[in-house]
């Protein structure tokens, strides 16, 4: 029997899973993010992957930051902006998106309630890495990604 095995079933309520840890989105503190929750939802020991939902309060947003890896996304409640890349959308229940390696990324609840998101991940990942002032330069060369940055700046 393996311990680490989840269980066949656990009934959802409240966008909460039953016997799921409902956890702070970052053990480190000093991350800038505002308002986001986490439960990890399938860890098996023998897949690749993991499959987590986070979810950001109304006039929170996740961290700015960019990895090696990959993020599949599909919001599951309420509506928010994202960005990627270049890319800055207004997002809703049931819209998918890709985060490519390398990809600066953020997503914020805006619109006056919660963002709540599942993100699938590789098992084995890198760190995220935050902005350096060089890079945030580069990245305002977009007027959309600064109005995206002003917002959030804004609210925090
Ligand atoms: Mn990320």
């Amino acid at each position: 029997m393996d311990q680490d095995r989840s269980p066949p079933f656990r009934a959802f309520q409240d966008y909460r899973w039953e016997g799921v840890a409902h956890l702070p989105y970052k053990e480190d503190a000093t991350t800038p993010f505002k308002s986001v929750t986490r439960q990890v939802l399938f860890h098996e020991p023998d897949m690749g992957c993991e499959l987590r939902y986070f979810e950001v309060s109304a006039g929170g947003y996740s961290t700015l930051e960019q990895h090696e890896h990959a993020h599949a996304v599909l919001i599951l409640r309420g509506s928010g902006d994202c960005m990627v890349g270049d890319d800055v959308r207004p997002v809703a229940t049931n819209d998918l998106v890709s985060i490519p390696p390398w990809a600066w990324h953020q997503f914020r609840a805006t619109l006056g309630e919660p963002l709540g998101f599942l993100c699938m991940v590789n098992a084995l990942r890198d760190k995220p890495r935050l902005p350096t002032q060089e890079q945030l330069a580069e990245m305002r060369r977009s007027p959309a990604v600064t109005a995206f940055l002003d917002t959030t700046e804004r609210s925090a």
